[in-house]
């Protein structure tokens, strides 16, 4: 065991503070990372305030981790002390159901273990990337081919860019194809990155008409604030497939009317409470669909981590010290980030 720094929150209400937390020995299939950067997710705020009623206290937050690997244990042959590593939301999975063998630890029918927050399912807690150190099963490593100055703006895709990059894989987006990004928060503005670099016309959903700009930058081609009816007329009917990220619950209808037939609507997002109802015969006189994606496996996510690092995408951050987390947080719900932030652990000391 050793002892580690780390930011952790207590309970809902209160602010998260430094707390010493321990790391297991490092065992025979282990890697030891010393973390250099840790994205902050919308899911590390909806977890340290348990607004999903399923956060274990003390809870240490943080799944998009980039560090230096420090040891390893007598069966790793992957990694060697001196890499760079990822950690993204699992640590663990239970490596032999249907999902498992499929690399869609993910979707492990005993619900994997998260980087945070222990098994989805219950069971012992685990603590994340706002800390110095943490020991990871290779199985659960990342490579990183990014170069050295790219890595705190790699930290993201650990999360924001595998949750995009999946959904965006398993509906087959590229060129010819209509896609709509909502949200530019976090995931969004990767899904928008990676949307455009598949091949795709992007079209981003915003209700913060002054990130229209930085929108088209990003790589779409068209903006259009949903709060607008005139401007959401326009592209009925036109969608081959549009992923939600909104943080918040909302009125899926207005997206649903511009799928085109058969189109989906996936929702990657996860507020605290449920959607209005969505239109029935909004979704049965075009047999359009809503779905769900969460995150991606670990095969996919080295796949992504690839597909970035030989496209040139990172993600925009804003790099913070681990003392600005609770003002992070709240900038974070006024929508006020561009793109992500990102904590330099250096600041733990
Ligand atoms: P974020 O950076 O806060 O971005 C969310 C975006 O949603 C905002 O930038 C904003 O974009 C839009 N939005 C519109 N109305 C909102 C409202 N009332 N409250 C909050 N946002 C509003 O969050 P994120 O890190 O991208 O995460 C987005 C959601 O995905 C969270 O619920 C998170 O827990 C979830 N998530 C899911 C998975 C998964 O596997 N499915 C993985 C990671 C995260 P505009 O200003 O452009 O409107
Ligand atoms: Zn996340
Ligand atoms: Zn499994």
């Amino acid at each position: 065991m050793s002892t580690t720094l780390a930011f952790a929150a207590q309970n809902p209400e209160t602010p998260l503070a430094p707390m010493e937390i321990q790391r297991r020995a490092v065992g025979p299939d282990d890697v030891a990372i010393d973390i250099l950067y840790c994205g902050v997710c919308h899911s590390d705020l909806h977890t340290a305030r348990n607004e999903w009623n399923n956060t274990l206290y003390p809870s240490v937050p943080g799944h998009e981790i980039v560090g230096k690997v420090t040891a390893v244990g007598s069966n790793v042959s992957s990694f060697k002390v001196g890499d760079v590593a990822g950690v993204g939301c699992m640590v663990d999975s239970c490596r032999h159901c249907a999902s498992c063998s499929e690399s869609l630890e993910q979707y492990c029918e005993s619900g994997f273990t998260g980087t945070y927050n222990g098994p989805v399912f219950g069971g012992e807690n685990t603590f994340g990337g706002y800390s110095q150190h943490i020991v990871v099963d290779q199985r659960f490593v990342l490579q990183i081919r990014h170069s050295a100055e790219q890595l705190a703006a790699v930290a993201p895709l650990l999360c924001a860019g595998i949750t995009t990059y999946s959904p965006l894989r398993q509906w087959k987006v590229g060129p010819g194809q209509k896609v709509g990004i909502v949200g530019l928060g976090g995931l969004g503005h990767m899904g928008v990155k990676i949307a455009a670099a598949m091949g795709a016309h992007v079209v981003l959903f915003t209700t913060s008409p002054n990130k229209r700009d930085d929108a088209l930058r990003l790589g779409a081609s068209e903006v259009v604030v949903s709060k607008s009816a005139d401007e959401m007329a326009a592209h009925a009917g036109s969608f081959d497939f549009i992923l939600n990220t909104v943080a918040a619950p909302h009125d899926l209808n207005p997206f649903l009317n511009l799928l085109k037939r058969d189109a989906t609507l996936c929702l990657v997002g996860a507020p605290d409470s449920p959607h209005p109802p969505a239109d029935v015969f909004g979704l049965i006189f075009k047999r359009r669909r809503i779905a769900g994606s969460l995150i991606g496996g670990i095969a996919e996510t080295q796949e992504m981590l690839d597909f970035c690092a030989e496209h040139g995408i990172v993600s925009d951050i804003e790099m913070i010290p681990m003392q600005a987390i609770n003002e992070a947080y709240e900038r974070m719900l006024k929508s006020d980030v561009k793109y992500r932030f990102v904590i330099d652990m250096a600041s733990l000391g």
